[in-house]
């Protein structure tokens, strides 16, 4: 079975990758993962996710404060973040959003942050990667208050109703899902995720964490990315292939990634 799989979501650079990084991104591309969006969550991480991005070139870049950190940021970090931000292997501000399940920053700090990122995303042209936890009303009403900031972006590791799916695609957001999509008591989000259009679904790891059913327990990683696209493929009705296709594609667009730079040398050469 030929498959070429991206994970649209992974932080390479949790400790938890430390010790076997290259090994990780290794095994990912041996299971056909051969793109991975890096996500930073902060300013130093953030950094370091590109240094990483810069070593493997299947893995780029996200740069942003997770709505954990927004309480000790000032806007001179943001114009720091700018300037990493002209890298080719930067392609999104992210992840950024609202988690009032965790609460770590106060809220009204996060929604201040999280309209301020958004805006700073638009002035460096890119997408943006939003993480909503207990939040998504909130969440949805920054979003279509601040719409004129958004060029798009991803709603990651979605977990929401139908109707909220609609409203974040209204938006013109794509969704990802990650490996909770595999778990025994996600039957209502795998209903959700029938109804779809598969032109806007992504799938992701969100590694270290979140790992699919078979590896519940442990750390998560890219290569697992597989378990998810095959039980969308078996929601869809189509083979696991066709699933790993369109969501490269997908991730591509919404990343506006041109790599690998010419998609015509992978299809399949015919007679002329
Ligand atoms: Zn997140
Ligand atoms: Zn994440």
């Amino acid at each position: 079975m030929s498959i070429l799989l991206a994970d649209s979501h992974a932080h390479l650079d949790m400790p938890e990758f430390a010790r076997d990084q290259a090994a990780v991104v290794a095994r990912a591309e041996e299971a056909g993962v051969g793109l991975i969006i890096n996500v930073g969550i902060g300013l130093d991480h953030s950094r370091q996710v590109l240094t990483t991005a810069r070593k493997f070139p299947g893995v780029f870049a996200t740069l942003g404060v997770h709505p954990h950190g927004v309480k000790s940021l000032h806007d001179r970090d943001l114009e720091a973040l700018s300037v990493l931000a002209r890298d080719s292997k930067v392609v999104a501000v992210g992840e950024i959003g609202l988690d009032f399940y965790r609460m770590r920053s106060p809220e009204a700090v996060q929604r201040q942050w999280f309209g301020r990122q958004l805006e700073w995303a638009y002035g460096l042209g890119k997408p943006v990667v939003i993480h909503t936890r207990d939040a998504t009303a909130a969440t949805l009403g920054i979003l279509r208050d601040q719409k004129r900031w958004l060029r798009g972006g991803v709603m990651h590791c979605f977990g929401g109703s139908y109707e909220e799916a609609r409203a974040f695609l209204d938006l013109g957001l794509y969704l990802s899902f990650s490996g909770t999509l595999t778990y025994p008591a996600a039957g209502p989000l795998r209903e959700v995720a029938k109804k779809l259009p598969l032109d806007r679904v992504l799938v992701e790891t969100d590694a270290p964490y979140l790992p699919p059913q078979p590896w519940r327990g442990k750390r998560n990683e890219p290569a697992y990315v597989t378990a998810t696209a095959r039980l969308l493929a078996a929601l869809y009705g189509i083979s696991p292939e066709e699933v790993a296709r369109r969501t490269w594609e997908n991730t591509r667009t919404a990343f506006g990634l041109d790599w690998p730079p010419k998609t015509e040398d992978r299809k399949p050469k015919t007679e002329t």
